[in-house]
């Protein structure tokens, strides 16, 4: 842990010395980091089902005021960094990527809510801060990667909207109290059709339903919405009607750079682990490290790694540029696909006790290949990188 966290210091020395991030450290070792193994969400009659280590993290996490680091410092009293929120990625995705993607899911919902009035604020971001889970809500049946699709309808009633359908693959499902929806309000499909609203998980004749098990990311509560003829205050809508997606993708940039950081502290988990395994592990009367093979492996993952965090720092120098959507997109692109690749190659250096799901190293896998899907799938960020350089280069 100590050597991790040299290696994150290496990149953003800021952190150290700070109250949060000693508090934030010692919950992730004390209580994040042993509970892994075993820490698994069910969701059952709409909520989101914890064994008792999920409340004890979660206190640990107020009482370190981590919620408050979300919010701007006048909601929370706490002051954050783009690079300490990030640092926190990086953290969370080494000692619990799903709960990393749970904070990253609650990030999102905050930053929705900011593009909003100075009522929406003071009503949501206070709850917020306390502890109270956001979630995002933006895929359908038929709309996935092209938004453009979605048809959960809003339909104008008196001062508010009646709400009708359903979102597929939600993270916080269950646990969060407020949902930003983006929601169709004109009847007609196309990205100019969509608008942003904040529903709270009270809403009369909305519920939240089970997906079948995931293949990793477990304590992570992944659901669907259902909305019948769920009304929705006219004061909830976020921005105008219209524009949602665009309200959408400016949230998503962030986003993205919070995955990739989960996807590089989960890429060095994994790596810590075959590291340790192939000095240990002796065949043909050597330790695997003396195969040259074996050790370039071991090199590629790292240089790999490393690499990709270097580009999230890269994309967050670029917060407020034109260049910010376009290096977000890279970021994600290349650490999830680095995560990926190092969780088979770790797999397979770790013989046979690697395909069996008792395997610490088989566990980690699984929730790597969920990074593909989150903020967009790589495809999707290879559309947006090669949108913006032939918007941007194009003599
Ligand atoms: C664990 C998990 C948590 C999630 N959490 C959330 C959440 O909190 N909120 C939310 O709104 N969504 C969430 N999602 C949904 C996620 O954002 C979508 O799965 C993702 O956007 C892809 O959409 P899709 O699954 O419908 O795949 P599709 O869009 O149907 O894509 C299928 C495949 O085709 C490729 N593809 C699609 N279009 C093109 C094209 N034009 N060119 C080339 N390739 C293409 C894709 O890359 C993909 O490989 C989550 C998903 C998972 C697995």
């Amino acid at each position: 842990m100590d050597n991790l966290l040299n290696i994150l210091g290496s990149f953003n020395p800021d952190w150290r010395g700070k109250k949060w991030a000693d508090d934030f450290v010692s919950v992730i070792k004390e209580t994040v980091l042993p509970s892994y193994p075993f820490l698994y969400a069910k969701l059952e009659n709409n909520k989101a089902v914890f064994p008792d280590e999920w409340s004890q993290i979660i206190t640990a996490l107020k009482e370190a005021d981590i919620f408050k680091l979300f919010v701007p410092a006048r909601y929370g009293n706490q002051k954050a960094s783009e690079e300490d929120i990030y640092f926190m990625m990086e953290l969370l995705g080494y000692a619990s990527p799903g709960l990393g993607v749970v904070f990253a899911s609650h990030g999102r919902a905050v930053d929705i809510i900011l593009q909003g009035t100075d009522a929406q604020k003071d009503q949501y971001l206070p709850m917020m801060a306390e502890g109270a889970f956001g979630a995002i809500a933006m895929t359908e049946k038929s709309a996935g990667s092209d938004a453009g699709g979605i048809g959960l309808m809003a339909r104008k009633n008196g001062a508010g909207y009646l709400f009708n359908g359903e979102k597929i693959f939600i993270s916080n499902s269950g646990l969060a109290e407020i949902y930003t929806v983006l929601a169709n309000t004109k009847g007609v499909k196309g990205p100019r059709s969509l608008s942003l609203f904040i529903v709270e998980s009270s809403t009369p004749n909305f519920t939240v339903r089970k997906l079948p098990e995931k293949d990793g990311l477990k304590i992570l509560p992944t659901g669907r919405l259902i909305f019948e003829d769920a009304p929705v205050p006219g004061e909830n809508l976020v921005g105008d009607e219209g524009r949602g997606l665009i309200g959408s993708v400016n949230v998503i940039d962030r986003g993205k750079i919070h995955i990739a950081g989960i996807c590089c502290g989960l890429a060095y988990r994994i790596f810590r682990e075959v590291f340790h395994y192939v000095q240990r592990r002796e065949q043909f009367d050597h330790p695997l490290t003396q195969s040259q093979d074996i050790s370039f492996q071991i090199s590629d993952m790292f240089t790999k790694m490393t690499a990709a965090r270097g580009l999230c720092f890269h994309a967050l120098k670029q917060i407020g540029t034109p260049y910010y959507g376009l290096s977000s997109a890279q970021a994600k692109l290349f650490a999830s696909q680095m995560v990926m690749e190092t969780a088979s190659r770790a797999q397979i250096l770790m013989g046979g006790r690697g395909y069996f799901k008792n395997d610490l190293v088989n566990q980690l896998s699984s929730d790597a290949r969920g990074m593909e899907y989150l903020e967009g799938t790589s495809n999707v960020q290879k559309m947006l990188i090669g949108k913006h350089l032939f918007r941007s280069y194009r003599e």
